[in-house]
């Protein structure tokens, strides 16, 4: 059995820990904040209830595997977009139905949209074999000849977009993907145009009470499997000699050895500060930042007729947009704006008769002391864009709160607020990610700056590839100790 610490209590490092603890090692979790589940967070304010991360559950059945029981609840509609000419494009999971609606969008783009889909389903299931199946660097064994040319290498995504679509709509709605993963339609490799494959394959999912219960779930079979959970704890250094790392440092001065150490943190974090390397930390840099968000939450008075789940209402340029996000580094004059209501489906969010909006707007990473405007004047600014594309909530605010990219990189840790990572810039970003070995013997990094990247499954699927590791190297069985 070996001794090993998780660094962070996200949902990379909840998946690691408790797979390695239900493989028989002593498995100890220190969490900076007071409870599990990093990003996975809510804010409760006035009876409403906002999710101040993940609001979209994709491939429920990587957390059912976990032994998640809870019943989940799917949705109809997966999301409603609406673009700058006031024409919308409801999603929906089945791909007749989608091609149906694309094709009432855009007469004629209906053959085109199920051409798509056929290429994502096959990205997906080519990145499933590869780049999903096991660590960096590692030969997969059920890796196929024709799985480069799946994911068409060289081209961005907004260059697969225009490959299948002529209506610039369309290309809006594959582009905006990219920012699943915090990136640029217009520098993001074609890869993440599996994303869609996801959605229409295994639906969109709601986790009843708000998605944090995913996290509450998860610390529970922690306790079930014997992991120790210890909340408030941050650890300030990991111990390691030349060869090996030996334990981490607890911000209250105490030395605990162990002899794995398992890293939730931002990947940044733990080159920076935890384990600092420069070499590492500047090849991290030279990735680049994702992007960061303006959230916006709002307790709206009275229910808005047909309002879904999840919509985003597009801006008038995107280019422009991403533009200012990555080469201005300035938030978007004319943002794309995310709008999530939980209260839609489900009646705990909100106060009777009211809704529970959560607005997300892309923004550069970094000190928005540097912005050409004030954060209350960018909210004013978002609102104010709303209410010109069909949303005007003046006279309906009970109240709204504003969390800037520097809010998020305090509560989540995350580098200069780049809540995501690092960006995917050119055609092998994905693997140019800080890989799951570390440096020494012992060290591993799991969660969204790491490979193979960020979302809920995805990083979970990390937790797997990590823990997978950890056994390799220290078998449970035979009791080997890397020291
Ligand atoms: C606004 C937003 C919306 C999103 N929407 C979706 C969505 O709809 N669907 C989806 O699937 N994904 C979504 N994501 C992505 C998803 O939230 C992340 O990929 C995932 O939660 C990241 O998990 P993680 O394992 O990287 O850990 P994180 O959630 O980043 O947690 C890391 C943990 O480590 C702790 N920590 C850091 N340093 C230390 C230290 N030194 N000592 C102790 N503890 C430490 C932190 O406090 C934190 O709790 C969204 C993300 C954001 C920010």
């Amino acid at each position: 059995m070996a001794e090993v610490i998780v660094v962070g209590g996200g949902v990379g490092g909840m998946v690691a820990a408790l797979l390695l603890a239900r493989g028989g090692h002593r498995v100890a979790l220190h969490e900076r904040l007071d409870r599990l589940g990093g990003k996975l967070a809510e804010r409760e304010r006035a009876g409403f209830v906002f999710s101040l991360g993940p609001s979209l559950l994709t491939l429920p059945e990587v957390f059912r595997e976990l032994g998640v029981a809870r019943e989940l609840v799917e949705l109809d509609e997966l999301c409603r977009y609406r673009f700058a000419d006031g024409s919308e494009l409801r999603a929906y999971r089945d791909p007749d139905r989608m091609a149906a609606e694309v094709d009432r969008l855009a007469p004629g783009e209906g053959a085109a949209w199920r051409a798509f889909h056929g290429w994502a389903a096959n990205c997906l299931e080519a990145s499933r074999r590869t780049f999903f199946a096991g660590p960096l660097g590692r030969r997969p064994e059920r890796a196929r000849i024709g799985d480069l040319l799946a994911v068409a290498p060289g081209r961005t995504l907004d260059g697969l977009a225009r490959r299948f679509f002529r209506d610039p709509r369309l290309r809006q709605y594959v582009g905006r993907y990219a920012t699943y993963a915090g990136s640029s339609p217009y520098r993001a490799p074609a890869a993440l145009g599996c994303v869609p494959a996801i959605e229409h394959g295994d639906g969109g999912w709601y986790v009843p009470g708000g998605l944090p219960r995913l996290a509450d779930d998860l610390a529970g079979l922690l306790i079930d499997a014997g992991v120790e959970a210890h909340t408030g704890s941050e650890v300030t250094g990991v111990l390691a000699g030349r060869s090996a790392v030996s334990g981490v440092v607890l911000a209250s001065g105490e030395r605990v050895s162990a002899d794995a150490v398992v890293v939730n943190a931002d990947a940044a974090a733990l080159y920076g500060r935890l384990l600092p390397d420069d070499r590492r930390l500047r090849r991290i840099g030279r990735l680049g930042p994702s992007s960061s968000a303006f959230l916006l939450l709002a307790g709206v008075e009275g229910r808005t007729g047909g309002l879904p789940h999840h919509s985003v209402v597009f801006s008038a340029d995107y280019r422009r947009e991403f533009g200012d996000i990555f080469e201005r580094r300035r938030p978007p004059e004319d943002p794309t704006i995310y709008i999530g209501c939980s209260a839609v489906d489900d009646p705990s969010q909100a106060p009777a008769g009211a809704e529970n909006w959560v607005l997300l707007v892309n923004v550069p990473a970094g000190d928005p002391g540097r912005w050409p405007m004030t954060p209350d004047a960018y909210r004013d600014l978002v609102l104010e864009r709303l209410a010109r594309r069909g949303h005007d909530l003046s006279g309906r605010l009970r109240f709204v709160e504003s969390f800037t990219p520097a809010d998020l990189r305090d509560r989540y840790g995350a580098w200069g607020g780049a809540i995501y990572g690092t960006a995917y810039r050119g055609a092998f970003a994905p693997l140019r990610r800080p890989g799951n070995r570390g440096p020494r013997r012992g060290l591993y990094l799991v969660g969204g700056s790491a490979h193979p990247g960020g979302g809920l499954p995805l990083v979970a699927m990390g937790g797997r590839i990590v823990a997978s590791l950890v056994e390799e190297d220290l078998p449970a069985r035979r009791g080997t100790r890397v020291r």
